[in-house]
């Protein structure tokens, strides 16, 4: 599609722990490897390097993007946002150790939305450089090399309550209330 002017529709949005569940999936996967639970404490969104290390080892294995399952409602609202008119781009930073989970995102997209919306998958580890109106994304603070084009929407999760910016912001609670944040077309 070409415009002459911004398509103003844009809307980019995250995958992990904002339509796919990862944070469950990955609790599920870390105390079935380790036989203990994945501790809960986050230092500025990241895990202590210990458990971050141990969190690689479960996030690497085939299929683990894959059986991945989605945030409830999310699937549902973004087929209603596209039928309302959003252009809607998946906007997902892999793994470093992308062997799997690049692949798995893809067939994933495939899995819950069909082949065509995997041609609205872009794979950055720089969100910034990606424009769009808005950024939905559980990420307290997307940063990158530019001043973000795109306004952030956060998808609420436990871990990006707290700090000053988050007030601010507008925020996604559940899936079934994304019409509150998106009304003002
Ligand atoms: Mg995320």
């Amino acid at each position: 599609m070409i415009h002459n002017e911004d398509n103003p529709n844009v809307v980019l949005i995250d995958m992990d722990n904002t339509i796919a569940d990862l944070e469950k999936w990955a609790a599920a996967g870390y105390s079935l490897r380790y036989g203990k639970e994945l501790p809960i404490e986050r230092l500025d969104f990241e895990f202590p390097p210990e458990i971050d290390k141990e969190l690689k080892v479960v996030l690497k294995q085939p299929r683990f993007y894959y059986d991945m399952p989605p945030i409830e409602g999310a699937v549902e609202a973004i087929l209603e946002m596209h039928k309302e008119g959003w252009d809607i781009f998946f906007c997902t930073s892999p793994l470093s150790d992308y062997e799997h989970c690049v692949p798995e995102k893809y067939a994933w997209i495939e899995k819950h939305f069909g082949r065509e919306w995997t041609k609205k998958i872009i794979v950055t580890k720089d969100k910034t450089l990606v424009r769009g109106r808005y950024l939905i994304d559980d990420h307290p603070s997307p940063r990158g090399n530019f001043k973000p084009h795109w306004t952030h929407i956060v998808f609420d999760q436990s871990y990006n309550r707290q700090g000053s910016t988050q007030n601010s912001k507008k925020r996604i609670r559940e899936w079934k209330h994304w019409r509150s944040v998106l009304s003002n077309k």
